[in-house]
């Protein structure tokens, strides 16, 4: 199976992945996509640049419902680059089914964030301290959402976030899929997986891509 055109089925998916030259999935893209497709809980562990971000992407856009004005998934990275970075992998590849995707993070004036909130939005993406902060202030609401993505999992424990990744997931819906991404596995992370995660399916590829 190593074709976009075998795992997913929305034309407008396949179209815009073509236009970014991905031309196969790679490996860890393989066995994540269809079983986030089967709505499992999913621990992926891969290195640095065998693309954990399309894995999670693809089949979130894939099961966004289009017609929902609150945000359907929350992705939490421990970065502001990575926020964007998330952020714009969204509206690329979800760009011919209009997926709209907002990064928020902590360094940027918070009325910014605040007015693309209040627009439509499939997808936020952001820094723990400011995805709190917008709960907190109620201009992020939680009430439908359906994905939550635990992105860099070793970096967000490495950089101190594991508070505030909690406090978070106590405000989440507990009707949710969650998926959780790292290049290595520790302690901790397996034991934020047994604490929150249901079931969790664990797919690990060692190669590159
Ligand atoms: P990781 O999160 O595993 O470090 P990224 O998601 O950042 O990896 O992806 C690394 C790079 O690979 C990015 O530039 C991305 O655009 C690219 N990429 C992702 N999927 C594919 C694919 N199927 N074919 C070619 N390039 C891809
Ligand atoms: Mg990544």
């Amino acid at each position: 199976m190593n074709n976009f055109k075998d795992l997913i089925n929305e034309q407008v998916i396949l179209d815009a992945i073509a236009d970014l030259g991905y031309t196969e999935p790679t490996a860890i893209q393989q066995q994540v996509i269809p079983a986030v497709l089967k709505d499992q809980d999913v621990i992926a562990k891969s290195k640095t640049g065998s693309g954990k971000t399309a894995a999670y992407a693809i089949p979130i856009i894939e099961k966004i419902d289009w017609n929902e004005n609150k945000p359907q998934a929350l992705v939490l990275v421990p970065t502001r680059e990575l926020a964007v970075q998330v952020k714009e992998d969204f509206a690329n590849i979800g760009r011919y089914k209009r997926i709209k995707s907002v990064a928020v993070f902590g360094s940027q004036p918070i009325r910014f964030q605040t007015t693309a909130l209040r627009q439509k939005t499939h997808i936020v993406a952001g820094s723990p301290g400011r995805v709190m902060d917008h709960i907190e202030r109620g201009t992020l609401k939680l009430d439908e959402l359906k994905y939550f993505v635990i992105d860099e999992a070793d970096e967000l424990l490495h950089m101190g976030f594991i508070d505030q990744v909690e406090k978070i997931i106590k405000k989440l819906p507990k009707q949710r899929q969650t998926l959780l991404f790292s290049a290595t596995y520790s302690v901790e992370i397996r034991k934020l997986a047994e604490k929150y995660m249901t079931n969790p399916t664990f797919i690990e590829y060692e190669g590159k891509q």
